[in-house]
């Protein structure tokens, strides 16, 4: 496949324009070719016609594309993000336009010369570089069917708008203020290494990174000690460099942002248990950054926090702790660390959101659908699920 055998070509666009860690970029694209693969082999099977078990005669469900679709996506992920659009529509039928963020133009060419290289035929996927009044053009456009968005909330409440006042299906992928609830019973070597892992994957820039966390009280201490002395021992440096475990974030108006969003919440009350400064480095390098003492009328309390800064909050038990993950105006994943499984389960039904992980972070794999609720978006990425959402479903039936 393309993708692999030309990994670091793709990776090495990466790193430069959005400040991925090398290693992580590299990753990046066989999660990619994954993704791609995953449909190639399975979309057949998703979309075979369904024979209905009816009372009297024939009647089936054939799945047909919509045509084309219109995608606009974020450069935190600048292929990853595409594949997820790309995979399962190409396979359904459909061919994609896609305006990719404007900070990663050549992840967004590579991508669409990807497909050209493998032989699809020109207009299958086709990248843009437009503006956001030409955005609401193609929208409104009578040749576009359907429309795909990841980003914020802001960037979806707009385009959800235009395509819904053209009549168009859409999908909003949005963003998330994940919970991190580590149970009185955790294992806490997993507790801190997943909650490492999931507060500084991507330097903190994912939607489904471990935002909140909410400890038992039991354990808050211990876990809390243990969290910062790994954050502590993380090394900035060049993201190219493999030593390197602590990039830059992506561009000034993020850092710029953070910094803002941290002042606001010590101005509310918020405690700085660990960094909340600028790293005196070339690069828009941020401490890792651990708050506490937030209270439901601090501004952080209900904010996406897109960078490492990790939310800290104390509960009682288990009742507290999903009353606290669910007083969050998003719900994409989510976390709950137990050695009791069937714990695990209870506490997950109970979170208000789109996907929950018992003992891991939020992961994202191509069988796993992948989509929140509230205002984290609608719809679902990835598996079968994903496929589904921009086919025409038809049923034909024998009078
Ligand atoms: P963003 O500023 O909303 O940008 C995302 C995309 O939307 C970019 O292509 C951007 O174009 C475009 N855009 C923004 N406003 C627009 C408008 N009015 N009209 C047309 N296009 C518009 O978000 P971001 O900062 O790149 O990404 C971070 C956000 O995405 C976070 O909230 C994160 O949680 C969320 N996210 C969600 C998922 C998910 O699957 N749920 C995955 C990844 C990220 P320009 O670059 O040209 O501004």
């Amino acid at each position: 496949m393309i993708l692999l055998a030309r990994l670091d070509e793709f990776a090495k666009f990466t790193t430069p324009e959005m400040g991925k860690l090398f290693r992580e970029a590299q990753g990046e694209v066989v999660l990619s070719a994954d993704i791609l693969n995953y449909f190639a082999d399975n979309a057949e099977k998703f979309l075979a016609p369904e024979k209905l078990n009816i009372k009297e005669g024939e009647a089936f469900v054939e799945s047909e594309p919509l045509g084309v679709l219109f995608c606009v996506e974020p450069w935190n992920f600048p292929y990853y993000q595409l594949a997820r659009v790309a995979g399962p529509n190409l396979m359904a039928g459909n061919t994609l336009i896609v305006k990719h963020a404007s900070n990663v133009p050549q992840c967004a060419l590579a991508f669409e010369k990807l497909f050209l290289d493998a032989g699809a035929p020109v207009g299958a996927y086709t990248n843009v570089f437009i503006s956001y009044e030409q955005t609401a053009a193609a929208i409104s456009d009578k040749r576009i069917k359907a429309v795909a968005l990841t980003g914020s909330e802001r960037a979806g409440q707009w385009v959800a708008s235009e395509a819904g006042k053209a009549l168009k299906k859409s999908t909003m992928e949005l963003g998330g203020s994940d919970a991190f609830i580590v149970l009185d019973d955790a294992d806490m070597d997993a507790a801190v290494k997943w909650g490492i892992f999931g507060r500084m994957n991507n330097m903190g820039e994912s939607c489904v990174a471990a935002k909140r966390f909410i400890l038992h009280e039991k354990i808050a201490d211990t876990f809390l000690d243990r969290f910062r002395k790994g954050l502590e021992k993380l090394v900035p440096g060049d993201p190219m460099e493999s030593k390197t475990t602590l990039g830059p974030l992506c561009t000034k108006d993020a850092l710029d942002l953070v910094q803002k969003q941290i002042k606001a919440a010590v101005d509310g009350g918020a405690k700085v248990l660990l960094g909340g400064e600028r790293l005196v480095r070339p690069g828009y390098f941020l401490e890792p950054t651990i708050l506490t003492d937030i209270q439901p009328k601090n501004p952080a309390y209900n904010q996406e926090f897109f960078a490492p800064v990790a939310l800290v909050f104390r509960v009682k038990d288990e009742k507290e702790a999903i009353k606290l993950a669910n007083d969050s105006p998003y719900g994409l994943g989510g976390s709950v660390i137990t050695k009791d499984i069937e714990r695990g389960k209870r506490v997950a039904r109970q979170i208000e959101t789109g996907m929950v992980f018992i003992n891991s972070v939020t992961l994202t794999a191509p069988d796993l659908p992948f989509g929140g609720v509230k205002n984290s978006g609608y719809g679902r990425e990835l598996s079968d699920l994903g496929i589904g959402e921009f086919v025409n479903k038809k049923l034909i039936r024998v009078a």
